[in-house]
């Protein structure tokens, strides 16, 4: 079963119906999240992805996203290289289901053993991987500059 959109007459996409992807979705999405930031997700992550999510239900996007992730899993799992053309880093979504390695999420710190975070909210930093050393202020361990600041908007317009 698909749903049928026109585009401008010129160009018909079929995308595949399931009424479980949704959730499916949200699940992966959340647990892929929760392994790496601390509950309950800064205000940040859980405005950014609700967003995305909604979007998704809104316009049926979820059987894509799954079809997509197994694309990439599959390719994985045979060595198999592969690119990823267009904007797919801009999309949380894709992040948190591996399709792609780039985080979108605004420059910050996130630490790898207890999850704690801290967003940097500076226009000096473009980039979370220029932002400076910084010690883990709950563990102590060495804290990973992450995000890439993209806009979701770039991703699905
Ligand atoms: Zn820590």
């Amino acid at each position: 079963m698909s749903n049928t959109g026109n585009i401008s007459g010129y160009l018909e996409i079929k995308i595949p119906t399931d009424a479980k992807a949704d959730d499916k979705l949200k699940n992966l999405v959340l647990s892929s999240l929760e392994a790496k930031y601390c509950l309950p997700f800064p205000e940040t992550i859980s405005k950014r992805i609700q967003e995305e999510l909604d979007t998704s239900t809104r316009f049926g996007y979820a059987p894509i996203y799954l079809a997509h992730r197994e694309i990439i899993r599959s390719a994985e799992n045979y060595d198999f290289p592969f690119y990823l053309i267009g904007a797919n880093g801009a999309s949380l979504i894709d992040y948190a289901l591996g399709i792609t390695n780039i985080n979108p999420l605004p420059p910050h710190y996130r630490c790898e053993k207890c999850k704690y975070v801290e967003f940097v909210f500076d226009d000096q930093f473009d980039t979370g991987f220029l932002l400076p050393d910084k010690i883990c202020p709950v563990c102590s361990e060495k804290l990973l500059g992450d995000g890439q600041n993209l806009h979701v908007e770039s991703f699905i317009g």
